[in-house]
């Protein structure tokens, strides 16, 4: 039996686990589908405090756990598929029903499972993300200064992602497969006032272009049926985010994104024990440093749910 369970080992996952390891409360981190998170698929992280030089995503994510495990947190590879509520003598405890037929039992959950980049799912994509195939402006927008980039999708996180990158590229050119935008009035506005931003609406992505890294990409031109190539040297896709939470239905209240609904600014969910932390339960900031503190509430919150319960 486990104080705590913490499902994904993103900076969310690993910092409750820190906390809780501290607290002398014997937790698990299961790993889920992409061990480390989204940050493993980051190059340099330059926003996140303590790192002057920045540091890479992969070794982040290497060193928190190598924090967590020093103070006593166990892993395991596996993906949960379900959340079990079980009575034990009047105290309520959580049965994970675990990919592999496994069952493990816990007095608390942690969901730290993250929001996964949705992806185009065209041709050389997935080979060159990393190479010049992005989905996050904010973390390697930096590394294009002077260049020129595009920017995939019409909704706001696009125009702000494309508003953020003109403040290091030579010019960004946003491609939307159709001629409307879904974006917010103010933030259509606010890029088309933007000089450095340049536009291709009704053109369909249809193959990223590399050799060693990103030179271009091929669209289809929706009005004449032709296809086109335009020269880049990174691709930044903004089609939205899907919190990772289908395994969640009926468990916790989950608003009409898909996101874990908290209450005020703690870490707890609709369901007493089950608290949720990072990028799962936030739709906005979706930001390392964010993840992480939010992590550190959901261990407080735990260490004070199982002293009240008597845990
Ligand atoms: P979104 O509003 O759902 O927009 C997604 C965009 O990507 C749409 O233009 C969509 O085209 C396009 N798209 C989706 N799948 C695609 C595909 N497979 N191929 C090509 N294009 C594809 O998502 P979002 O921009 O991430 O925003 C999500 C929510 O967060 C929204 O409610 C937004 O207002 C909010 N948000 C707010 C702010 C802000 O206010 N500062 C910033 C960021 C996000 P179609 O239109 O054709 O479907």
């Amino acid at each position: 039996m486990y104080d705590s369970i913490i499902i994904g080992s993103g900076p969310a996952g690993l910092t409750a686990a820190i906390y809780l390891s501290r607290a002398g409360l014997k937790n698990i981190i299961i790993n889920g589908m992409e061990p480390g998170g989204q940050l493993t698929t980051t190059t340099e992280v330059e926003n996140f405090p303590g790192f002057p030089q920045g540091i890479s995503g992969p070794q982040l994510i290497k060193d928190i756990k190598a924090q967590s495990k020093n103070f006593g947190t166990e892993f395991l590879q596996a993906v949960v598929k379900d959340i079990e509520n079980v009575e034990n003598n009047g105290k309520k405890t959580f049965k994970l029903h675990l990919d592999n037929g496994n069952i493990i039992e816990a007095k608390t959950v942690i969901l730290s499972t993250g929001a996964s980049a949705k992806y185009l799912g065209i041709e050389n994509e997935k080979e060159n993300i990393g190479k010049g195939v992005s989905a996050c402006a904010t973390c390697d927008g930096f590394f294009y200064r002077g260049k020129d980039v595009v920017v995939i999708g019409g909704g706001d996180t696009a125009m702000e992602e494309a508003i953020f990158l003109t403040k290091f590229v030579n010019k960004v050119t946003i491609i939307n497969r159709r001629d409307v935008l879904r974006a917010s009035a103010i933030m259509q506005q606010r890029a088309r006032d933007n000089e450095k931003i340049e536009w291709k609406l009704d053109y369909t992505p249809k193959k990223v272009l590399a050799d060693e890294k990103v030179t271009g990409i091929e669209l289809l031109n929706n009005k004449t049926g032709e296809i086109e190539t335009l020269a880049a040297d990174g691709i930044f896709v903004a089609i939205g985010r899907t919190p990772n939470t289908k395994f969640l239905e009926g468990k916790v209240e989950i608003d009409d994104r898909g996101y874990i609904i908290t209450k005020g600014k703690s870490s707890k969910t609709s369901t007493a024990g089950i608290f949720a932390a990072g990028d799962v339960q936030d739709s906005k900031y979706q930001q390392a440093i964010i993840a992480a503190g939010s992590g550190a509430i959901a261990g407080l919150d735990v260490e004070e749910y199982l002293r009240e319960n008597n845990l």
